[in-house]
């Protein structure tokens, strides 16, 4: 259970947030609290500084005036005003001996700085905070103080140390409030964040469980179903109209598909219907040979039928798969269109049709047409055409088959002056099964998949096919295929 929920990326997200959040607290908790002890320090040694010049100033005066060599007694109603206050003082000799100490340190001595050699030949004065047994007894187990140890010289005196002292307490206890502060603070924002987070992220998330949902209901049954549309066009809004274009894509393909085996159950459902209906009636009872001759004619036209859509049948799901095409090989149209036209002639003569080729002469540098493809789907294409331009062609019209070549393409037409195909059935005729009703000459005999074939294969050799019906009647199918290269 909990580990489904740790999966699921509102808690990924959740747990970016937190963490990238914690970073930005954590680092602004401790810059803060740099800032501010730096300051506090700052102005706790500035204090200290004043308060050292204001006793060498009364020093300096007293040695003035010339009341006192060295430094005892003399000075020390000069410094009065350090007794009471809540700065500690301490006077020592250059030697390290005290001197005078202000009564608030009671028998508890100032310690001096480590480097008092530097001291006196260099800075002059240092400030640190000390801490240590005698600093305890004075102000407690913990207690610190920061000092300001300064050497002086100052004429008519001989050279001596002062030492101000001010109580830590104040400041440590403020630093660790805020510390405290800050250790409550952050993991309450994180909760927050926590939370405001894990909330937001269910909230964006909503309409991709709901798409999520959407879709495990979608069956085969349910194609028609839609996401409801979304009311932004943001990310989730463009995935929705990504998701619905794509289950319009599919429902076309699946209902094409649901046609297709339909119309192919039915077209072979025909010829067996026949050919049992035929076998029935024969055997009711004894024939005469001519008669059986005749069943057996009729059984081989139905057979050739049924084998002829099988094949078209495999094609078709050749060319649909969209598999590469085997065994292609630089193939010459002019080649393919001359054996076309050579096959279809005796078809056409007995039909006082004529057919008629024009053909690119190879010459000096113009090649011949070659097409990368497949020479037997290439004749099946163009022999389609052909026996359409045949069959819906009146007595003694032409058929005619131009090949031209344009740039890196090869252009074939096939026209014809038949009746041309009716303008609202011009979109249609390449769909498979699709046949034109009519009435006129050999308008009934297709299987309807010819130019779904015709389309199949051009698109195998990656060209394109196009029909328009001709001015002066009839029609005209043109055919772009790309040239081999590279030959
Ligand atoms: P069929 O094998 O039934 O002819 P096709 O796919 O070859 O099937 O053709 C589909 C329809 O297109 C046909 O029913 C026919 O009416 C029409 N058609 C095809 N070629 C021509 C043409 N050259 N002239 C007129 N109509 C044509």
């Amino acid at each position: 259970m909990l580990w489904q929920h740790v999966r699921t990326l509102r808690f990924k997200l959740t747990l970016l947030h937190v963490l990238i959040f914690g970073i930005i607290l954590s680092i602004l908790s401790v810059v803060v609290l740099t800032i501010w002890e730096a300051n506090v320090l700052a102005s706790v040694d500035e204090r200290l500084l004043d308060r050292a010049d204001s006793a060498l100033a009364s020093i300096e005066r007293a040695a003035n005036e010339g009341r006192d060599q060295p430094i005892t007694e003399g000075v020390q109603p000069q410094l009065g005003d350090l007794r009471q206050s809540r700065y500690y003082f301490q006077l020592r000799s250059a030697s390290g001996e005290s001197i005078i100490r202000s009564p608030n340190l009671r028998d508890v001595r100032l310690p001096l700085p480590s480097d008092m050699n530097r001291l006196k030949t260099a800075s002059k004065q240092a400030i640190e905070t000390v801490s240590g047994s005698d600093i305890a007894r004075l102000l407690g187990a913990d207690g610190q103080m920061r000092v300001l140890t300064r050497y002086c010289e100052v004429p008519g005196v001989l050279p001596f140390v002062l030492q101000v002292g001010l109580n830590m307490g104040t400041f440590n206890t403020s630093r660790s409030s805020l510390r405290q502060i800050f250790l409550m603070v952050v993991p309450v924002g994180l909760l927050f964040a926590g939370v405001a987070s894990w909330l937001l992220a269910r909230r964006s998330l909503a309409p991709i469980r709901r798409i999520a949902r959407e879709a495990q209901a979608l069956t085969a049954a349910q194609l028609d179903r839609r996401m409801p549309p979304p009311d932004a066009m943001d990310e989730v809004g463009e995935m929705v109209v990504t998701v619905n274009q794509m289950l319009d894509r599919l429902e076309d393909a699946f209902r094409a598909q649901e046609r297709f085996v339909a119309d192919a159950a039915h077209e072979l459902k025909t010829p067996v219907a026949v050919v049992i209906g035929g076998a029935q009636v024969i055997a009711q009872k004894e024939r005469t040979p001519e008669e059986y001759e005749n069943f057996l004619r009729g059984l081989l036209d139905e057979m050739r039928r049924l084998n002829q859509m099988v094949d078209s049948l495999l094609t078709l799901a050749r060319a649909d798969a969209g598999m590469p095409l085997l065994g292609a090989e630089p193939t010459s149209i002019n080649e393919v269109v001359t054996d076309v036209i050579q096959r279809w002639q005796p078809l056409a003569s007995q039909r006082c049709v004529r057919l008629v080729a024009s053909l690119p002469m190879p010459r000096g540098d113009d090649p011949e047409p070659l097409v990368m493809g497949d020479p037997e789907l290439l004749d099946s294409m163009i022999g389609n055409l052909v026996q359409n331009g045949v069959r819906y062609s009146p007595d003694a019209a032409a058929v005619e088959v131009e090949v031209r070549l344009i740039e890196n393409r090869v252009r074939i037409s096939v026209r014809d002056h038949g009746p041309g195909i009716p303008p609202e059935h011009l979109d249609r005729v390449f769909e498979r099964f699709y046949r034109v009703p009519r009435v006129e000459k050999g308008g009934s005999s297709g299987t309807g998949l010819g130019l779904a074939i015709v389309k199949g294969v051009a698109r195998l050799h990656k060209g394109d096919i196009k029909v328009a019906n001709r001015d002066g009647g009839g029609c005209e199918f043109v055919i772009e295929l790309p040239l081999a290269v590279g030959l």
